[in-house]
């Protein structure tokens, strides 16, 4: 007997979680026939919801005996639903998975083939399109792609989600890298191991609302590149060396031009100008070193990731 722990990080999804049950006792009749030996847990994670979530996990719960839950004391974001998940969790594999049925159940069994029969540690997917989406917002996500793969020598895949399934070993991984700031799709390249992907058309949410606005998925962004690389750091250095050769050139030009034809320098618009670009600049640096400070600093409070209110 082998015990499959289904991990859903859920945040004001009351509507969603209905549906999802009912598509994960499908999935369950199909291993049923094909993997009697495998047995489920469903495991969900409650992320300080502020609607009826809890109620409609308790309700589960109450008829379902491989449902478990935790629910947290407030919202601590999806990657905190995510480590909590993996480490209640008692299954010989672990899947991840949204609540909002985005995340296909219907591709669980391809997945748990790819790791008993193929041999691979991990199976995760990827989406190979975006329908459905702003197309401003894929197009930043494009962009964010490509810049924190240049940035950073941990691989970030394009389009990746975070429904995957691993093995035992790999979610130990996992939990050893108990820091505070958490990237989860980084954390998964950085432990290694053999990864399939799976690829699939995007899937629109069942019911409810995405919880990433705009602005969250800009520092969520930022949040990845700060984590996984420290090529900014470098930038501000690389700079600072750049504008100090060129300051040495315009001042060497300055001193000899005025020693051969004597005329003072005009040119106190462009003066305010340089001052201001350069200033600019220097923000922008002493910004990117606030960025990385401020997450040394919360990672040397060592503050738990998450706060479990109530867990059954
Ligand atoms: N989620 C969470 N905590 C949060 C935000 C989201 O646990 O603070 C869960 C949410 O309930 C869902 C999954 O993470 O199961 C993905 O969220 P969502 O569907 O809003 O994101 P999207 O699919 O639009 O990227
Ligand atoms: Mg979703």
């Amino acid at each position: 007997m082998s015990l499959l722990s289904v991990v859903v990080p859920c945040y004001n999804e009351e509507e969603a979680i209905p549906y999802f049950y009912e598509e994960m006792q499908k999935v369950r009749g199909v291993f049923g026939e094909k993997y009697p030996d495998v047995a489920f847990e469903l495991l969900f994670i409650d992320d300080g919801s502020s609607d009826q979530t809890l109620r409609v996990i308790r309700e589960l719960r109450q008829k379902d005996d491989s449902v478990h839950y935790v629910s947290f004391s407030r919202n601590f974001g999806k990657e905190a639903g995510i480590y909590a998940g993996l480490k209640h969790s008692k299954g010989d594999l672990v899947v991840l998975m949204d609540a909002d049925l985005q995340d296909p159940p219907a591709l669980l069994p391809e997945m748990y083939e790819a790791i008993v029969k193929e041999g691979y540690d991990s199976a995760a997917t990827r989406r190979v399109t975006r329908k459905g989406e702003p197309p401003i917002r894929s197009f930043f996500a494009r962009c964010f792609y490509r810049l924190i793969n240049k940035m950073s020598k941990t691989e970030i895949v394009d389009g990746a989600r975070d429904y995957r399934i691993m093995t035992r070993t790999m979610v130990n991984a996992i939990l050893e890298m108990c820091e505070y700031n958490r990237f989860t799709k980084g954390i998964y390249s950085w432990v290694g191991f053999r990864t399939k992907w799976i690829a699939y058309e995007n899937i629109e949410r069942v019911a409810g609302e995405t919880k990433w606005s705009f602005w969250k998925l800009l520092l969520y962004s930022i949040e990845g590149i700060t984590a996984f690389s420290t090529a900014p750091l470098r930038f501000a250095s690389l700079m600072g060396f750049l504008f100090t050769i060129l300051a040495f050139v315009m001042i060497l030009f300055i001193v000899i031009r005025k020693l051969i034809s004597g005329d003072p320098t005009p040119g106190w618009p462009s003066m305010v100008c340089i001052i201001v670009f350069i200033g600019g600049i220097q923000l922008f640096c002493i910004g990117i070193l606030g960025e990385y400070l401020s997450k040394t600093y919360l990672e040397t409070k060592k503050r738990p990731i998450y706060i479990t209110k109530e867990e059954e």
